[in-house]
Order: structure tokens, then sequence, then C-alpha cells
């Protein structure tokens, strides 16, 4: 069987790791994947740049982490034999920022997402005012809105972040804290985020505990009770919640790439066109041939995957349309130490829509990560764009460094007269998929017209989870259906479940 795999995002390298493993196996299996950018990664891209003194900077501009609950980086990184290159966060300076007014406010400690699980530092907190610590208090007694019937799930009771923070905690928990946190962590919009796609467990807190606040005690309480009785092991490495590797995170990009075989990999081209003929599959490419193939897995951003699959089957590519995508920049910037006149132990500023501020979010990347920037040098990421500031985006390349540059000044402290010693700007046009309300509905139509059509599967962050190790799944999960489709199964996949059950 030769698989024609679309995109070199994880979610298509996934895929192209998982075939050659089966390939190893000795299954009849080969491939070829198509990415239309000169690199592979997609939404991943490390840039390593050295200074003159043979300094380097590891610039992550855009995925910089994945997180460690989900086991998919770790498998595979294990598989590679690269799971000693992996770096956690530095977590002893984990602070982050809210902007209020114009300045920064540390974020309350015991703050679980955006419900507060801590009385002390909400009652002293600036971050918000009294009536509104009354309000979020009030969660505590707010009766549930509906019981669900035996069977239901939160999908079947969908609603907008918005709508259920609002509804629990009040406005200003909405617009201090969780808006920022939807519009920096997922690049949604709180207004139109389905609660059931990105946080199902929220709605699960709230039929379970008649609360976020109780919800959020009882997971808490949970944790600390796993804590104490698997201590870590002396000197194991500290467990963080997020991840990346030594050289950054498109590493295991490249590696997975090695590992499949590059000699299979055709970057700088295009697929123009995707087709069937009975259980014959062709794909149509920027240089004009057209590649035969048994099957074909899209793994492109989804508003790719429409323009893809229109031939194959009209009414899949207007559901893959109605997943809207938003777009956004990160600045890369890095200052003399000198210049950072500032407490440098933090990882993050969250900039709420209502601060109407072009940066909607910043990393600090020197005191999240370790050897990130040369000696004496402060590498800053800024956010810019998404939902809530599209237009920004029309600027150049050089205004953008420049106006994240200034809000530097403004916000964290950088000196006024700082010149970047180094710079780079890295556009995401319709990078990021927003999971909008009824979307895990939307999806399950998606995967059963795709588990109607043989020999073609659909991968990437658009459908069941936004992040690294979601969409790298959604490539495994790709060939699982292929191969199953070939009568093909891999001991993995049985070992896998076993597992999981
Ligand atoms: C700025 C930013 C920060 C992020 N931060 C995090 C984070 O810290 N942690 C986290 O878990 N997630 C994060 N994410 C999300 C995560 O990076 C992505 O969801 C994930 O990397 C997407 O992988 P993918 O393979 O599904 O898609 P992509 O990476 O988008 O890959 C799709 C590929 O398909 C290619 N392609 C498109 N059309 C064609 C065609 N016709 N022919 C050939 N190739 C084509 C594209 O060039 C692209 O390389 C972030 C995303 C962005 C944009």
């Amino acid at each position: 069987m030769h698989v024609i795999i679309i995109g070199g995002g994880i979610a298509g390298l996934g895929a192209a790791y998982k075939l050659r493993r089966a390939a190893d196996a000795g299954h009849e299996v080969s491939f070829t994947l198509l990415e239309r950018d000169d690199r592979l990664g997609g939404k991943i891209f490390t840039d390593i740049a050295e200074d003159a003194d043979g300094g380097r900077y590891v610039a992550d501009g855009g995925s910089d982490s994945f997180m460690t609950d989900k086991a998919a980086v770790h498998r595979v990184a294990r598989l590679l034999g690269v799971f000693d290159r992996e770096c956690g966060t530095c977590d002893e300076t984990k602070k982050t920022f809210i902007v209020k007014d114009g300045r920064l406010v540390e974020m309350p400690d015991g703050m679980m997402m955006f419900a507060p699980t801590k009385l002390v530092p909400l009652a002293t907190t600036k971050l918000y005012s009294w009536p509104a610590k009354f309000r979020m208090a009030l969660d505590l007694v707010i009766p549930r809105k509906v019981r669900w019937a035996p069977g239901e799930t939160a999908q079947d009771h969908d609603e907008t972040l918005e709508s259920l923070v609002v509804r629990r905690l009040g406005r200003e928990c909405l617009d201090r804290l969780a808006e920022p946190l939807a519009a920096g962590v997922n690049g949604d919009e709180a207004s139109e985020m389905s609660v059931a796609a990105r946080y199902p467990m929220l709605l699960d807190m709230e039929q379970q505990h008649g609360s976020l606040v109780k919800g959020f005690l009882a997971q808490r309480k949970r944790v600390e009770e796993m804590r104490k009785k698997h201590p870590p092991q002396p000197g194991a490495r500290p467990r963080t919640m997020f991840s990346s590797f030594d050289e950054g995170l498109q590493f295991i990009c490249d590696r997975m790439a090695d590992a499949a075989d590059r000699g299979c990999i055709r970057t700088g081209v295009s697929a123009t066109g995707v087709a069937r003929e009975n259980s014959a599959w062709s794909v149509a490419i920027s240089t004009g041939e057209t590649l035969a193939a048994d099957a074909v897995i899209v793994a492109t951003e989804v508003w790719a995957a429409a323009e893809l699959t229109g031939d194959v089957d009209p009414v899949l590519a207007a559901l893959l349309r109605t997943i809207p995508c938003s777009s956004c920049a990160t600045a890369l910037l890095a200052f003399d130490e000198a210049d950072c006149p500032f407490d440098r132990k933090w990882h993050g500023i969250l900039t709420p829509s209502v601060e109407k501020k072009p940066l909607t979010g910043v990393t600090l990347m020197t005191s999240k990560w370790p050897d990130r920037a040369p000696e004496g040098k402060v590498l800053v990421r800024g956010f810019l764009g998404g939902p809530r500031d599209q237009e920004v985006l029309e600027m150049s390349d050089d205004e953008l460094l420049e106006l994240a540059r200034t809000q530097l000044v403004e916000l964290v402290g950088v000196a006024p007269d700082a010149r970047p010693c180094y710079a780079k700007l890295f556009r995401w046009e319709r990078g990021m998929p927003q999971y909008t309300l009824g979307h895990m509905d939307r999806v399950d139509e998606i995967e059963s017209l795709e588990g109607e059509l043989r020999g073609f599967a659909l991968a990437g962050n658009a459908y069941r989870g936004v992040g690294v190790p979601n969409a790298l799944e959604s490539g495994e999960r790709a060939v699982t259906k292929l191969l199953g489709e070939a009568g093909i199964s891999l001991d993995e996949d049985s070992a896998e479940q076993k597992r999981a059950h």
C-alpha cells in the first residue's frame, strides 16, 4: 500500500513515522510526504541563530511546548531514543501576570484556570474588584443550569465559555482572566468558544459538584494526594506541566523526519488536488505531476483540507469550511540584560481584550526555558493578532517588530532606547482553528463521512485537540484507519489498546 501524506506539520510527520514503523515491522507499506513549505514542522518552527560571540538563540516562533499529561510526544521521543533530550519549564520562575489598567498584576495563587481555590490570595489580589470577588463566591451556591439526563454528556449541553463563566463566576472573571486565557492558550474568542470541545470537564464539574470552584477544589485535592502517594524519585527529572527539547520543539519534528526517511519527503511541493477513481487515489502537485496512491492522508490546515477534498466529497469539504481559523504573529526579540532592568522571574503575561493593547500576550523565553539565548541576553516573545485583532497583521514585519518592542517598553520595562540583538517575526496565516459552539457535532459528522471513504483519512489540529500531542496522535490515528482497512494491525496498537483498558 502506497500512501500520500499531504502536510509536513507534526500530524503529517506522525503519520509518516508510523508508516515507517509499519514497514519496519514487515508490512508492505510505503509513503510519500508532500510539504508546501521549504521546511518541515508547520506551526512548530525553531529558529537557531548564532551571535557574533558564538552564543546561540533557540527561538520557537510557533508552538514552544507540549503538555506532559498527554503521552504522545513522550512516547515518540522514547521510540526515537531522544527522551533524554526533553527539557521541562523552569518552574522556580513560573509566575504569570495579567495586565490591568496598563499595569502588571500577578495571577493570584490557587487559581486553577480562572477559578479561585484559595481564599486569602483571592481576597488580597488587586486583579478583581470586591463586588467581583463576592460574585465569584456565589458560584458555590448558584444551582446548576440543568440536570443532565442519564447518558448525556457535555457535548449534549454545549455552551460558549463566555456564557458559562458569566453565569457561574461573573463578567469580571471573564474579562480579567477567562477571556485572555482562551485567547492566549487557544487563540479562541470566549464569546464563540465551545466548552464541550475545549474544556468538557468544566461542564462535567458543574454537573458533579454543582459548582466550578468545588470541582477545582476536588481536582486540587486529588492531585495533592497523588503527589503524596507517588513522590518524585530521588535524582529524577522534576515533572513539569509543559515540556520541550533542549534544541527547541522543532527537534522532535526533525528526528521524526530522519527516522521516517527524508528520501520519501518532498518539501516545497504543494498538493493541488485529490481525486479518486474506484479504489485508486491520485494527487496532483504543483510541479505538474500527478502521483498515484492506494491511500491519502490530508494533514494540512483545515481550510487547505477543504480545498483539497472538494472533488472527493463536496459535503465533507463544506463541513470542513465551517471550522474557522484565525491568524496571528509572534515577534521574537532579544535584548542585553542591561536593557532589561525589571524582575525577570516570570513566564508570561496575558492581556485581556478590555485593555485594548496590540500585544495579546508575552512569554519570557529565557526565564521559561533553560539555554534559549546567549549569556547576558534576554529573549522575549510577543503575540500579535488573534481573533480579536486581525487588522494589526496588515502591518509590515518591521512595523510589527517595532510595535512589539515599544509595547515591551511600556508594559514590561525594557529600556526605551534598547535595540534588539535578535529580532524575527513569524506569521501564522489562518494558523489557529477555532472550536466554536457545536464543534464536536461537526467533527462527528466529518469523521462519519471520512469513515465512508476507504483509503482516505484526515489529520491535524482542527478536529479533536489543537495541542501538539493531539495533532501528533491524529496523524497516527489516520494511519491506523488506513492500515485497518487494509487488514493490517500493528503490535504497538494492540499494546496501546491494552494499556488504555
Ligand atoms: C503561534 C502558535 C503557538 C502555539 N503554541 C502551542 C503550544 O505552546 N503548545 C501546543 O501544544 N500547541 C501550540 N500551538 C498549536 C500547535 O502548534 C499546532 O496545533 C500543531 O503544531 C499543528 O500541527 P498540524 O500538523 O496539525 O498542522 P500544521 O503545523 O499547520 O501543518 C500543516 C502543514 O500542511 C502544509 N500544507 C498546507 N497545504 C498544503 C498543500 N496543499 N500541500 C502540501 N502541504 C500543505 C502546511 O505548509 C503545514 O506545514 C501553537 C500554534 C501557533 C500558531
